[in-house]
């Protein structure tokens, strides 16, 4: 893993259509137990076996975040904003520095588009009590802010995900569109729900000059335990079954279309392809294709 501060973080830029798209990797943090997070309710030698038929180690897992940034030229639209100031310490939280990196300031920001707000989507946002992106609005799902904000998730398991929005998004919420499905945030990127691993999580379609994307945020958190066998329960997803039909719904579509896409937690630089594998799907990482 590249957590080293003295270094950069890794970032990676390229252009989709007119649209010059960064994607930061804002850190990345090891889990030990894959089979704990993934595949939950299948053998654990199961899991263990795909993990080693891919190459991969079987007692642990490396999970990565790449928030994203899109100039289309307009606009300067971030999707996410990593784990923030409260993960640096552990060398994550890097987002703004790989922006820097990448001719970007703050300022430069004029939307944050916010998938969900898991705490690796929406930590970022805030930086010492004030808005990290100061000249920005926000682009936010209702579905997601009104599970989330609500006070009856108090006493249940998702208590700190409630005070985490109070803290990062409610003090934003005058400057922030709320949008559902198939809404257009700017010419060129539209929302798409695709909920099941949070109440209202939605990924986006993004098009520029004839040349296609999709931002599939945390639909897929694993590229080989979650698209391999995008049926097996997963942790982090609130509900299981809708979580899994939205992952076939997304990923059928991908590889159908031939799409490219950028996941959130696909490995570092989080963008590629799928293609149809049996009853799953193989991750293609993205070589040149954009450079052509
Ligand atoms: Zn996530």
């Amino acid at each position: 893993m590249n957590n080293n501060q003295a270094m950069p973080p890794e970032t990676h830029r390229f252009k989709l259509g007119t649209f010059d798209v960064v994607v930061v990797r804002d850190g990345a943090r090891v889990a030990p137990n894959p089979g704990e997070i993934f595949g939950t309710n299948q053998k654990p030698e199961d899991v263990a076996a795909l993990l080693e038929k891919n190459f991969l180690p079987t007692d642990s897992l490396v999970n990565s975040f790449a928030p994203t940034l899109i100039n289309t030229g307009s606009d300067v639209v971030l999707f996410d904003t990593g784990l923030g100031e409260g993960a640096r310490k552990d060398g994550m939280g890097r987002l703004i520095e790989g922006l820097a990196a990448n001719g970007y300031s703050p300022d430069d920001v004029s939307i944050v588009v916010v998938t969900h707000m898991h705490g690796d989507h929406i930590g970022g946002l805030m930086e010492a009590g004030a808005p990290a992106f100061p000249k920005a609005r926000y682009v936010i799902g209702q579905a997601e802010y009104d599970f989330w904000k609500d006070d009856a998730r108090k006493g249940t398991a998702a208590e700190n995900g409630h005070n985490l929005v109070l803290k990062n998004v409610v003090p934003l919420a005058e400057k922030a569109t709320f949008i559902g499905d198939n809404a257009e945030v700017v010419t060129g990127i539209t929302s798409m729900m695709a909920a099941g691993h949070t109440p209202g999580h939605m990924i986006f379609l993004i098009e520029s000059d004839g040349k296609q994307m999709a931002l599939t945020a945390d639909t897929a958190n694993h590229y080989v335990l979650s698209l391999q066998q995008p049926d097996w329960e997963v942790r982090f997803d609130m509900d299981k079954a809708a979580a899994a039909q939205a992952r076939r719904k997304v990923f059928d579509m991908i590889a159908t279309d031939r799409l490219a896409f950028v996941g959130y937690h696909m490995p570092f630089p989080a963008v590629g392809f799928v293609e149809t594998v049996g009853t799953g799907y193989r991750f293609v990482p993205k070589t040149y294709q954009f450079e052509l």
